[in-house]
């Protein structure tokens, strides 16, 4: 049975790079993603999925009133 837990395994196509790859280190070997930005996508997914977990906790008229409220400060703090 081969072992793969020290290979780099690509989140979007699940290829493992084998040691003879000749492209680039930060880029599968299969389909030519960046490995650091599919990670960064993956986080922001999470990000995002995450806030959604708190719209439903709170209810989404209070989240979206949150929301409105932080653009609100955020846009007042950069006028000053
Ligand atoms: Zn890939």
């Amino acid at each position: 049975m081969e072992n793969n837990k020290n290979k780099l395994r690509c989140l979007k196509c699940g290829f493992y790079r084998p040691e003879d790859a000749t492209n680039p280190e930060w880029q599968c070997p299969n389909c030519l993603s960046a490995y650091s930005k599919i990670e960064k996508y993956e986080q922001n997914i999470s990000i995002f999925n995450s806030e959604r977990e708190k719209a439903k906790v709170l209810g989404l008229t209070e989240y979206f009133f949150l929301v409105l409220l932080n653009v609100g400060l955020f846009l007042f703090s950069h006028q000053l």
